[in-house]
């Protein structure tokens, strides 16, 4: 007979590293840490369940430059005067989608299938195929509520990547206090080579097949990279098509627009919560945000939001990088003047590369760059053991998930680089989706001031309660009370902010017991 050992113990972990397995390096050290109940510890050890799916699409026909060399052979082909120039869809690959009958009316001139628009190149035309996409939706863990997190449309996404970020999701609501659980999901997809109506199609179909996963007291996805407000209104329109009672199904999804049910301070929250921990660091030291230099990476909904909340606390905005680009400016960056840089419809990489008021310097520049703050606030992994040797910064606020590998984790606390971590740092987003879909169900509407308000004591009270896990400093203010989670010991801030997460898991199982 196998011993009870056998039986409580899971399979021998692999020893193949993955975005998994090294994400969840910091639950086991805490799990050891707390002791966690062995069974609680099995639970969150895998995701409830592990959805991979596939969405077809008919893709529009489109117009491929033809490279200089190529388009020397239809020198002699006349300009085709497009009269419907809506009808041209410009994307940032440099392809340009024909909408409906955009060539209708026109005189057109095709040789051979190429023709040349009136700014010069020749395009040859390809026929719009029917296309595959990969998806997916990682459930993580419900013991708290619900499963939330967000959709992500992303050329390198996995199942691995997504069971990484849906168990952080766990941590994060927990942390938080929000009453759900973790879930993470999205497209294996680059959406800035795909026309407004073909991602259109593309969400609808996506939600048509996740419709039977989903529900606003199951599973509540939200934006996520690759994925905004505009997308969420059609997961919605698509999630209560023909519904009897579709009003009532307003929160399904989370991030929406303010004019459909969305919060105010949503489309901020979490680049807010990221100041708002920021602010919080200092003040514990008697220090403000005023007057402290930052760099950046990611200029998208997280990075240009924090940006712009620093920048109006009177922190200076040094240098950016985003998947484009990277620029620089020791004076400081004009954050107003990037973001309509970025948002103006003919930037269509919607990237801050060519912004004219900093200079332009490869990314492997930023990391050398002196500033007092690093705000990560783009995709997993960047900080690795190699950048965490050379920053020049003494503190680094995780708006991005999982930026920071484990073996630039220990770098950074040898160098004495302080950390705020990503399952506190960026909880913002996670809250005051809470705060929408609370509204939704109660057919409420706050103002952004009552929003703020919240978020912030709820952001800086667990920031507090982390801080005084780390420091074994237990104790109850008017504003928190780290008592019930302080271990006896001192320990690293992402440590810490673990602790947290999972005493409060634990909670659940333990006095609820567990559904045979
Ligand atoms: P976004 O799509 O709005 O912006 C992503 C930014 O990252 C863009 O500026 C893009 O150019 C940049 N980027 C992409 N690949 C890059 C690369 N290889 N190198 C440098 N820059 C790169 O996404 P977002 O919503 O701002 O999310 C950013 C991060 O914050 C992600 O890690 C996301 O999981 C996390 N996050 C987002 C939210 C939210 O509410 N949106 C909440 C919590 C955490």
């Amino acid at each position: 007979m196998a011993s009870e050992e056998n039986f409580m113990r899971a399979p021998a972990p692999s020893p193949k590293r993955t975005i998994y397995t090294e994400a969840m390096e910091i639950f086991h050290r805490a799990a050891d840490l707390i002791g966690l109940d062995k069974r609680v510890r099995l639970e969150l050890e895998e995701p409830d369940y592990e959805h991979i799916f596939y969405v077809t699409t008919k893709l529009k026909d489109r117009l491929v430059p033809l490279a200089p060399e190529e388009a020397k052979a239809f020198a002699d082909l006349s300009v085709t005067q497009v009269r419907n120039p809506d009808g041209l869809e410009r994307l940032a690959d440099g392809k340009i989608l024909l909408n409906g009958r955009a060539l209708l009316g026109s005189d057109v001139s095709i040789r051979r299938g190429h023709l040349r628009l009136p700014d010069g190149g020749v395009y040859q035309l390809v026929p719009g195929e029917s296309q595959r996409f990969k998806a997916y939706r990682v459930q993580h863990n419900q013991a708290r509520g619900p499963y939330k997190g967000g959709i992500r449309y992303h050329r390198e996404v996995s199942l691995d990547l997504f069971k990484a970020l849906a168990a952080e999701m766990t941590w994060k609501t927990a942390i938080s206090e929000v009453p759900f659980g973790g879930g993470k999901g999205g497209i294996q997809i680059d959406p800035r080579q795909y026309g407004r109506e073909e991602l259109e199609n593309i969400t609808l179909r996506f939600m048509y097949k996740l419709k039977s996963l989903i529900g606003p007291n199951i599973d509540i996805p939200a934006p996520d990279v690759g994925t905004n407000g505009e997308i969420m209104a059609l997961m919605y329109r698509q999630f209560s098509d023909g519904e009897r009672e579709r009003h009532n199904l307003r929160g399904i999804v989370t991030g929406k627009d303010v004019r459909i049910g969305g919060s105010e301070g949503r489309a901020k929250a979490t680049g807010q919560g990221v100041a708002y921990c920021i602010e919080d660091y200092y003040a514990d030291r008697g220090e403000s945000v005023k007057g402290k230099t930052f760099t950046l990476q990611g200029f998208g909904n997280v990075g240009s939001h924090g940006a712009a909340i620093l920048a109006h606390m009177g922190a200076r905005l040094l240098a950016v990088n985003d998947a484009d680009g990277t620029i620089y400016n020791g004076d400081g960056i004009d954050v107003a003047a990037l973001t309509a840089y970025v948002s103006d419809p003919k930037n269509l990489k919607r990237s801050v590369a060519g912004f004219p008021g900093a200079q332009r310097i490869e990314k492997k520049d930023l990391w050398d760059i002196q500033a007092d703050i690093l705000f990560p606030a783009a995709l997993g992994g960047e900080i690795t053991a190699d950048v965490a040797e050379r920053l020049k910064v003494k503190l680094i606020a995780e708006g991005a998930n999982g930026p920071t590998t484990p073996e630039a984790d220990r770098v950074l606390q040898k160098r004495g680089i302080d950390l705020i971590p990503d399952i506190i740092a960026n909880a913002g987003g996670v809250t005051v989706s809470y705060y929408e879909w609370i509204q939704n169900k109660r057919m409420e509407r706050w103002s952004e001031t009552e929003v703020d308000q919240r978020l912030e004591k709820a952001m800086k009270r667990n920031y507090r309660i982390i801080r005084d896990i780390s420091r074994n400093q237990p104790r109850k203010t008017e504003m928190h009370d780290s008592r019930a989670y302080c271990i006896g010991k001192t320990v690293d801030p992402r440590c810490a902010a673990m602790i947290l997460a999972l005493k409060r898991i634990e909670a659940h199982y333990l006095l609820e017991g567990f559904s045979q």
